[in-house]
Parts: structure tokens; C-alpha cells; sequence
């Protein structure tokens, strides 16, 4: 009995060490190669950076050569990148009642960026756009509404949004909408209340891809149960590696793919390393207090807290925390890979909207060694083509064949 199960543990631990989390270890030459003409080939796509805000409160231009952001036109030409969604992102804190107001601003300054670097800078709102600005030499501008409270509770805010060229919305952020349940609050809803399940249908019937990043666990099922059309995470990552409440379980990773749709590797250290989120927890009280403090001395002047300033406040307190390398984004891909399918992972940074990024993708200037780190792990170039972009795209235009369907008279 005992030496049985000494062998079956032998055994175990030799089944383990050999299967790597992928499939077999490329040699370097081949790997290279492999990356090197996945670079050229594919359209990479990210669907999600909140660098909307930069250009807005600070006067970003995306063409500055020596940008203090993760994202501008000379890392995105560095990054290979083909498509960026640019989040249009309210602070929950925002008052309600100005919500649409600076949704609006954030969309007119991308427009505003599109049409000064229109050289190099597309509008896309389709599937196809994306591969015409590519074929073009163009990088592709998407955006995405990140929160649904940014409708203020008015179907026709979502019509709106999508004439103005928006194409996903994420269905709540870190706080629950009057409608839906996020990951980041206090269970309100039960997950999404009849308006939240009119939001999904006229998102779906419009064309709009849902997104269900930040929500919580039973608002994800609930989505699922009621979506026509496939859905998109545009920016999170696997809990069974890190377990943050706004990461996505195997279960629900599982159940995505069945719904045919996308989730996006977020690239937060907090989101990718359990080292990173543990550190990070015990110093949060602090990093919150000092926020809440600052919060209150823009209030005290009508003024909302700038990202910026966030920031700074964070960094000094940030420090000392073990950052991981940007492997850990290629393990997240392993990971959902294996229990999804290679169908149903994508890329969402979330650069621009993120205290700390792993070493080594700092910026979106990095993610070809990203892409060179996939191919050593033996990834196709037929897999590694739908990861970068070919699965967003393939998502979006059956998001759009189902709106069409859906507004088409029986
Ligand atoms: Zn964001
Ligand atoms: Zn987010």
C-alpha cells in the first residue's frame, strides 16, 4: 500500500515536470522566427486603455515622443499594435448627474486625437474597419464605456453612445450600478435587475459587445444567460493564479468560451501575482486614507481628484512591492488557454489605468516581447494569431451579425 503510493506520487511529480503549462519549449532560433513573423502578420488588439482621461485632463498628445504614459503613437508603433479600444472611464465617485456630460468629453477628445494624427490614426466601429485601417497603415481607435452607471440609467444613453462610435460597455466598475452587481461591492441585485437584463438586450440589439470585467460572479452568469451574442472581458485575468474577486474562475472561463466569447489578460501586477496582491493588501488601508484625503481637498474646491495626482500619491507607498515579471501574463494566456481554448483569450492591458505594470510591459512599446515569450512556449502562429486579435475580431463581428438579426423586421 505504502510503496504504491510512493509510485503514484513518483509518477504524478514526473507527469507534472514533464508537461509544460503550454505544449513543448520552441528552440530560441525557431521561436524568434516564429515571433518575427506573427509580428508582421498579425493585427494586434488591446481592449482596454484608459488613456482617454490623460488627453483630457491633461492635454495628452498622442504623438508626444517622449510620453510619461503607457500608451502614444510611437509605443503603439514599437508594440506592433493594430487596434487600441480607448476606455471612456468615470470614476464611480463621479457625480451622478454629470456622468453622460464627461463621457462625452473623454469621447470628443479621442475624436479630437484621431482628427489632429488622422495620418496615422483611424475611427473604427467594425470588424472589418479595424483590417481596412491595418491594411492602410493605420492604427485602429476603438472605445469602450467602462461602467454602466455612465448611462445614468437611461436606455437611450446606450443609442447614443453607440451612433458616437462606442463599442463595448463594461456593465459596472467597482461599484454597483441601480441595475447590476460588481465584483467590487457589497452584493445589491442578486447580479442584474430587469433593467440590467434591457441593457444586455438593447446592447445586443444595437451591437454593442458587453463586457463583463468588474462584474461580480452572478452578474457574469446572469449576462450569460441572457446575451444573444457573444461577450467580452476586455481587461481581466485568472483567479485560479491570482485570486482577486475581479479575476475569472475556471468555471466562468469555461462557461465564457461556451458563449463563444473573448476574455483579455489584464496586465496588473495585482491581478497576475498573488506575491504582488498579498504586499499590496496590507498596505491598501493606507493608500486608500491618503486617497480619500486628497479626494476631499479637490471636493473642498468643486474639483475631482486627476489620475495623475492619484498617482503620485501612490507611487512612494507602491515601492517596495514585488513587482512580477511580464511572464506572468504569458502564464495567465497559459492558463486560460488550457481550461477555455485558445478560441477564447485575448489581450487587455489596461495600461494607462494601472498603478503597476509588470517588469518588462511597462508599456504598450513592450508587448512584442510578450508575443516572443508565447512563441518560446511553443505556441502556434495560427494560436497566437487569434490571441493577439484574431478573436476580438472574430467576437465582434458576430456581435454585429446578431444586432443586425436582432433590428432586421421578422
Ligand atoms: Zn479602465
Ligand atoms: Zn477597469
Amino acid at each position: 500500500m505504502q510503496k504504491s503510493r510512493r509510485t503514484l506520487v513518483f509518477l504524478l511529480v514526473c507527469s507534472l515536470a514533464a508537461v509544460p503549462l503550454y505544449s513543448s519549449q520552441r528552440p530560441p532560433t525557431e521561436a524568434e522566427k516564429t515571433a518575427e513573423k506573427v509580428l508582421q502578420q498579425a493585427i494586434i488588439i488591446d481592449t482596454h486603455a484608459d488613456t482617454p482621461q490623460m488627453m483630457l485632463d491633461h492635454g495628452y498628445d498622442l504623438a508626444q515622443p517622449d510620453s510619461p504614459f503607457m500608451v502614444s503613437i510611437p509605443k503603439m508603433r514599437q508594440g506592433h499594435l493594430g487596434a487600441e479600444f480607448f476606455s471612456i472611464w468615470v470614476d464611480v465617485t463621479w457625480p451622478k448627474q454629470d456622468l453622460i456630460h464627461r463621457a462625452l468629453d473623454l469621447i470628443d477628445a479621442v475624436y479630437e486625437q484621431v482628427g489632429r494624427h488622422s495620418d496615422v490614426l483611424g475611427m473604427a466601429t467594425t470588424a472589418d474597419e479595424i483590417v481596412r485601417l491595418r491594411l492602410q497603415g493605420k492604427f485602429a481607435i476603438l472605445m469602450g464605456i467602462e461602467g454602466g452607471h455612465i448611462i445614468q440609467d437611461d436606455l437611450r444613453a446606450l443609442d447614443i453612445y453607440y451612433r458616437l462610435g462606442v463599442r463595448y460597455m463594461t456593465l459596472t466598475h467597482t461599484a454597483n450600478t441601480d441595475w447590476a452587481d460588481s465584483s467590487g461591492d457589497q452584493p445589491r441585485w442578486n447580479g442584474l435587475t430587469d433593467l440590467g437584463k434591457q441593457v444586455v438586450e438593447r446592447m445586443n440589439r444595437l451591437g454593442m459587445m458587453v463586457d463583463i470585467s468588474h462584474v461580480s460572479d452572478k452578474t457574469f452568469y446572469d449576462t450569460l444567460a441572457v446575451a444573444k451574442a457573444p461577450v467580452i472581458a476586455s481587461h481581466s485575468s485568472c483567479r485560479a493564479l491570482c485570486n482577486a474577486p475581479r479575476n475569472m474562475t475556471d468555471d466562468m472561463i469555461r462557461a465564457l468560451a461556451k458563449n463563444g466569447g473573448v476574455m483579455d489578460i489584464n496586465f496588473y501586477s495585482g491581478f497576475l501575482s498573488q506575491a504582488y496582491s498579498d504586499a499590496h493588501e496590507k498596505i491598501e488601508k493606507q493608500v486608500d486614507a491618503e486617497l480619500a484625503a486628497a479626494r476631499a481637498r479637490y471636493a473642498s474646491q468643486g474639483k475631482q481628484l486627476p489620475y495623475l495626482e492619484e498617482l503620485k500619491i501612490e507611487q512612494p507607498l507602491l515601492k517596495d512591492l514585488p513587482v512580477p515579471s511580464y511572464t506572468a501574463i504569458a502564464d495567465h494566456i497559459d492558463h486560460a488557454v488550457k481550461v477555455g481554448g485558445a478560441e477564447h483569450v485575448g489581450l487587455g492591458s489596461d495600461f494607462d489605468g494601472i498603478d503597476s505594470a509588470p517588469r518588462g510591459m511597462e508599456d504598450v512599446s513592450k508587448i512584442p516581447d510578450l508575443v516572443r515569450e508565447l512563441a518560446r512556449r511553443g505556441y502556434s502562429e495560427e494560436d497566437l494569431k487569434k490571441i493577439l486579435g484574431g478573436n476580438l475580431l472574430r467576437v465582434m463581428r458576430q456581435v454585429e451579425r446578431v444586432g443586425r438579426e436582432m433590428r432586421s423586421p421578422k
